[in-house]
């Protein structure tokens, strides 16, 4: 069973059975799965082309009835059972995640944690009541709305949080009575695999969960036409998502898009600075910068500038660089192109009148993936990092002079996934919330999700939420049943 697999990573985990080697369906394709702080080969995973993207639809459509007539205590036993082997084999989860995707030990330790979360937060939505009275307009009447799963789902999912992004959609999927079929990133397949036979090992039927990799165009694709899949979950860049969008309509899929993110991050005079550093770094420099959540755009208040600048700099100067298995501050990032965008929008600011405070370019000494967490100052509009999504350990700082201002210039753009405020004054606050067209404002503080949160973007970042209750809503669907006893 573990052929494909080199011994680079089966000897930092103690369960080596968590890495089958191969996605379901797959065929005699393989691919090559490097990690990012060494460059070696980590796996050789076997991959699925066309007819195995179709095969696991087969598996799963015929495993629905099935599953979906289960009694919603025994899906519920089962969540609950890979919730638990999930934080039970946290560790070598922790490590093969790694080792695909370079974060920090710790961050994957996390970001375990948080993937588990969703598990047990939807085993428990499983049980409420999914019938709904409604009060009847017509005499003899009895009206109900029942909740019911769509059908099969497809999930696709990127790179950045191998485990979360999964566990995420496919809980409240299979909480709801669907079954998944499950596309991961060609960057990060073993995580997916690990989840994927921890499911196995909890009880899922044959067919409920179906994991599979391959070329994403190809897979993603098949799955998009063929009209048995009935919702279809996608986390990744808006570009991907509007293409997906296209292809899902002539099948009319239920959809939940969770897209890119451009995160103001405004500070305004009277804020706790100290805080807003810390809170800055975090927002910035978490994942490497490759977070959809994170800060792109700093607007700093005039009388707190030079401030803000000096204070921010200094933290960001202490972070530690290095393989994410040492649990440095900051790992490597994914692949070149990451690494290629943040110089391209580094020389671009600089060129347009920008001052590099720290950073600015690739720690060789490190390796070709290492880039050094970077701060930008006085960084104009014309800039792209202005506009355009960074993904990375960037930082771009601007000054602003009033509040009209800063709520224009950190509404000018497609994206609308989250935003941060810094502030002790609680009606510049409330001018801030109503003001930011964003899915999510946090104020005086970055880390805000979780599972009983409505994740999810305004405008080009998405459509639908995820977590919560809204999370289930794509994966249902209502049938309003009326009853006539005259
Ligand atoms: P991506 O869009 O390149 O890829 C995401 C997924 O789509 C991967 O599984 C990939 O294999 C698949 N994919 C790529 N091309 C495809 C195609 N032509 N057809 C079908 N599927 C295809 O994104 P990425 O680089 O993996 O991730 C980074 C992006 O994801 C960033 O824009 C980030 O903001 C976004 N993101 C959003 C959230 C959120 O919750 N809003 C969370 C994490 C990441």
């Amino acid at each position: 069973m573990l052929d494909d697999l080199s011994s680079q990573l089966t000897d930092k985990i103690t369960d080596p059975g968590l890495l089958p080697g191969r996605g379901d369906f797959a065929g005699e394709g393989r691919l090559a799965v490097r990690d990012p702080a060494t460059g070696e080969l980590v796996a050789q995973v076997a991959i699925s082309d066309a007819t195995g993207a179709r095969d696991a639809v087969d598996a799963a459509q015929q495993a629905f009835w099935q599953w979906s007539a289960m009694l919603p205590q025994h899906r519920a036993q089962i969540l609950h059972r890979w919730h638990a082997m999930i934080l039970e084999a946290k560790e070598d989860l922790a490590r093969i995640m790694v080792a695909e995707q370079g974060k920090p030990i710790s961050e994957a330790r996390g970001e375990i944690d948080y993937a588990a979360s969703f598990v047990t937060f939807y085993a428990e939505e499983a049980l409420r009541p999914n019938i709904e009275g409604v009060t009847s307009h017509l005499p003899d009447a009895e009206m109900e709305l029942w909740r019911e799963p769509v059908g099969v789902a497809a999930l696709v999912t990127p790179w950045n949080f191998p485990c979360a992004m999964i566990t995420r959609k496919a809980a409240a999927a299979l909480g709801a009575g669907c079954t998944v079929v499950i596309h991961p990133s060609a960057e990060t397949p073993l995580s997916a695999l690990a989840l994927s036979e921890l499911a196995r090992r909890a009880g899922f039927p044959d067919g409920v969960v179906n994991t599979v990799i391959g070329d994403a165009a190809t897979i993603v694709g098949e799955w998009t036409r063929d009209a048995r899949v009935r919702a279809l979950s996608f986390t990744g860049s808006t570009e991907v998502g509007r293409l997906l969008y296209r292809q899902s309509a002539d099948t009319v899929k239920r959809l939940v898009m969770e897209l890119g993110g451009h995160a103001p991050f405004i500070v305004f005079k009277g804020a706790d600075i100290d805080r807003a550093v810390i809170e800055a770094v975090k927002a910035k420099f978490a994942t490497s910068g490759q977070d959809c959540l994170g800060a792109n755009r700093f607007y700093i208040h005039r009388p707190i500038y030079d401030e803000f600048c000096a204070k921010f700099t200094a933290a960001v100067e202490k972070l530690t660089l290095g393989n994410g298995m040492q649990d440095p501050d900051i790992g490597p990032l994914i692949h070149d192109r990451q690494i290629d965008k943040q110089n391209a929008h580094v020389q671009d600011a600089l060129s347009k009148g920008a001052k590099l405070l720290c950073g600015g370019g690739v720690d060789e000494e490190k390796g070709p993936l290492f880039f050094k967490p970077t701060v930008l100052a006085d960084v104009t509009d014309e800039a792209a990092i202005m506009s355009e999504e960074t993904f990375g350990p960037v930082a771009a700082l601007s000054v602003f002079d009033d509040e009209e201002e800063v709520f224009a210039r950190a509404n000018a753009t497609e994206y609308g996934l989250v935003a941060y405020v810094h502030s002790l004054d609680p009606r510049r606050i409330y001018r801030a919330t109503r003001a930011l067209q964003y899915g999510m404002v946090a104020v005086n503080r970055t880390k805000v999700t979780g599972a009983p949160i409505p994740f999810g973007g305004m405008k080009q970042s998405g459509i639908g939420r995820e977590g919560a209750r809204q999370g289930l809503e794509a994966f249902t669907e209502i049938k309003y049943v009326c009853r006539d006893w005259g």
